[in-house]
């Protein structure tokens, strides 16, 4: 029922509702061992199971999960002894591969498990009717994950069930959920179309491709208007961690209680003129967009063809005026290690978000 917040009836299960033994006698495999492949393959090791990790012969991963102690195998071999496997690759890859690799090696009443809806919900992956599929997706990034459960913490995640053949589909996955922490912060009820929807709505429309055009949009107004573009990254780019770090601990009342009476009134009468009807009116179309594949479909036709479109604004925007100003105004910093994207993509990425 709908309470006063207007909150659905989706049911939240903590560390007292799982039951870590229905995992005990399973073989987890783990696939990839990126931000969250390597957090879920030590945790659930951590918590007493016993995991195998399924990668890429020669991929850089493999190095690294055998230097934490792990038997490594090629993603065929690990997923033929598995009874639980979990896929942790790029979203875009996973079709080819499951394809390829999984799909036709997976134990009968094997449990395929993902942290994203949308290879299912998109039916880009279509397991076999004798296989259980569930998600346990947690809200942050592979390395706080790892962090919290070292710290007797843990990182809250989204669990759905989605395909049940063996009948106990949602107590491997809440114990899953369990094993890597989650349930010590709260692990809560979805579906693979809403996760799938609302984490694809938030990341365009909000978390990354809303908060980069609304500053980028900022620092041009500034720039055009004949300001100094360092000024104009200052007050339009930089500072905008200052704000989110209030927002994250204490919602926007402490983001306004700690800036200026200025600042909160502008906050105020201007805020809602530059995000106004025509924005919402957008917004609606984006998630329309998301609902009916649209989005989608575009997104896997750009993997499918090489990706031209992609690279090319990938490369337009980091080479803008703001990112050139960006990297001036860090070095201000002597305490912020400089670290430019195409040296975090060379391998020292601690914490990929979306
Ligand atoms: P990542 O990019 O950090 O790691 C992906 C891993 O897959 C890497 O080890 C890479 O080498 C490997 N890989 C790539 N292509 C491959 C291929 N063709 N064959 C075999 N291995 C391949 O990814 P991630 O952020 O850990 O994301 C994994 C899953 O978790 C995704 O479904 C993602 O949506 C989900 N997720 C991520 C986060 C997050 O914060 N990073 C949070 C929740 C859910
Ligand atoms: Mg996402």
């Amino acid at each position: 029922m709908a309470n006063k917040n207007g909150y659905s009836d989706l049911k939240m299960f903590y560390d007292a509702d799982c039951d870590l033994n229905v995992l005990k006698g399973k073989k987890i495999a783990v696939i990839g061992y990126g931000s969250q492949g390597h957090a879920h393959s030590l945790c659930l090791r951590d918590s007493g199971m016993d995991v195998i990790v399924g990668l890429r012969k020669g991929g850089k991963s493999w190095a690294k999960a055998v230097d934490a102690g792990f038997q490594v195998y090629e993603i065929a071999d690990a997923v033929k002894q598995a009874d639980i496997v979990m896929i942790l690759i790029n979203d875009e890859v996973q079709a080819k591969v499951y394809k390829e690799s999984i799909g036709p090696n997976l134990k009968d009443g094997a449990y395929v498990a993902f942290a994203h809806g949308f290879n299912i919900h998109f039916q880009q992956i279509v397991p076999a009717s004798n296989i259980n599929v569930f998600m346990v997706a947690p809200k942050g990034p592979g390395h706080t994950v790892r962090s919290e459960y070292l710290d007797g913490k843990g990182v809250p995640a989204l669990y759905a069930v989605y395909q049940d053949v063996t009948g106990n589909t949602l107590d491997i996955a809440l114990a899953y959920a369990a094993a890597i922490g989650a349930a010590r912060a709260g692990v809560l009820e979805t579906t693979f179309k809403i996760e799938t929807e609302t984490d694809l709505f938030g990341e365009q429309a909000v978390l990354c491709g809303g908060v980069t055009a609304l500053m980028k949009a900022g620092f041009d107004t500034l720039v055009e208007a004949g300001f100094d573009p360092r000024n104009a990254y200052f007050e339009c780019i930089h500072e905008m961690k200052l704000i989110v770090d209030l927002i994250y601990k204490g919602g926007f009342s402490m983001m306004r209680y700690s800036i200026s009476d200025t600042a909160e009134y502008g906050d105020y009468v201007i805020g809602p003129r530059i995000i106004n009807d025509s924005v919402k009116a957008e917004m609606k179309q984006v998630l329309k967009e998301i609902q009916d594949g649209t989005f989608a479909l575009n997104w896997i036709a750009e993997n499918n063809n090489g990706r031209a479109h992609f690279n090319a604004m990938r490369r337009i925007e980091a080479e803008s005026l703001n990112e050139r100003t960006g990297a001036d105004i860090r070095a201000l910093y002597s305490w912020n290690k400089p670290e430019t994207l195409l040296e975090s993509e060379k391998g020292v990425k601690v914490g990929k978000l979306f």
